[in-house]
């Protein structure tokens, strides 16, 4: 049986592509290509260019092979974007689920695993980790649009032959310890991301987004997990519905927060690069703190995190990034050699 990885040439995507076929899985990609890199699938992955909701490819995806799980990480993510325009977040995040989580039941393949995220419960009124059975009350159009996903994925589930596990991811970062993948958008808006860039001088610093928070330091607050140990809550999750598990709402997180200060302190300290950094507003739909309660993950998917440290989080980010500059160094000079052998 294969995996459809939808979303398989972007940052988590292609992780758990890579992780699929490490645990020796068949593994199907589909992927439009809007953030994510051809190259980025691996090359034992049978991939198919397109997007989660083009019924007829879609059909043909399945008509081809022989699925019987789909890990849907295609999605737009990025809140500032969701704010300005939310019909695309509707449209790509819950539209598109809908159009795949019918296909799956039309095409009779049982098992779903679907990328959510903590944005579903926006501010929680004490700070303690917060747990599943937390109220849900979106900031911003991003959280509620993967919240909506949730809901259609829980009345599918009780109404076919169809069950899930909705993932609910805290603030992914680093990158695969084999150097394999790692996050190559253009653009990211990642806090890890951005400062791994300025601490190699690609970017002139770092703004802080609010310094006026409830927080210790004034600014906020997320729990950062390593993409490795999110793609291992994937394999988990796979082998719990394969095993007949029920429909499952679990936190990917490891309970631990960590301030932009901390985070910033932390990249300089192991990049050994200083970097400026800049004070300004609060960003729009930002909570002040967001760390996970994943005794669920633990307990109903046996999920053991083997990553659960900043500074190994970091150290993998800066090291993919370094190897991001090569590459394009690499793109460049190809190109430069395509473009020379072209004119003579
Ligand atoms: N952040 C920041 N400067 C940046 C990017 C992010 O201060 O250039 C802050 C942001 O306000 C939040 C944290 O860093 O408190 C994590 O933001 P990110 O965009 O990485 O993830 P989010 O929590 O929004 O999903």
């Amino acid at each position: 049986m294969a995996v459809l990885v939808t979303g398989g040439a972007g940052y988590i995507g292609s992780h758990m592509a890579w992780a699929l076929l490490d645990a020796g899985e068949d593994v199907v990609v589909i992927d439009r290509l809007s953030t994510g890199f051809r190259w980025a699938v691996p090359s034992a992955a049978r991939f198919y260019f397109g997007d989660v909701g083009n019924r007829d490819l879609l059909a043909r995806i399945f008509a081809e092979n022989d699925i019987d799980a789909i890990m849907h990480f295609a999605g737009s993510i990025v809140v500032p974007e969701s704010v300005a325009h939310p019909l695309e977040y509707y449209d790509n995040n819950t539209t598109n689920t809908r159009l795949l989580a019918a296909a799956a039941i039309d095409a009779g393949i049982p098992h779903f695993v679907f990328s959510s995220t903590a944005a579903v419960y926006g501010e929680q009124r004490d700070d303690t980790p917060v747990a599943e059975t937390a109220s849900v009350q979106p900031k911003n159009p991003y959280g509620q649009s993967k919240l909506m996903a949730e809901v259609m994925l829980r009345d599918a589930a009780s109404a076919h032959d169809f069950r899930f596990v909705a993932l609910r991811y805290f603030n992914v970062a680093g990158a695969d310890p084999e150097g394999r993948t790692g996050l190559s958008t253009e653009g990211a808006t990642h806090l890890i991301k951005i400062a791994c860039e300025a601490a190699l001088g690609r970017r002139s610093g770092v703004e802080i987004y609010g310094t006026d928070y409830p927080t210790l330091d004034g600014t906020g607050v997320r729990d950062y997990i390593h993409v490795s140990d999110l793609v291992n809550a994937h394999l988990k999750a796979l082998s719990y519905l394969r095993r007949g598990g029920e429909a499952l709402i679990a936190n990917c997180g490891y309970g631990k927060g960590y301030s932009v200060l901390d985070v910033l302190q932390t990249v300089m300290r192991v990049s050994r690069q200083k970097f400026e950094v800049q004070y300004r507003p609060r960003r729009p739909g930002d909570a002040a703190s967001v760390v996970a309660n994943a005794t669920v993950a633990r307990r109903l998917l046996d999920w053991t995190p083997r990553h659960d440290d900043l500074e190994t989080i970091v150290h993998t980010a800066l090291d993919w990034e370094q190897n991001l500059s090569a590459r394009k160094v690499g793109d460049l000079r190809a190109l430069q050699q395509r473009i020379a052998s072209a004119a003579f």
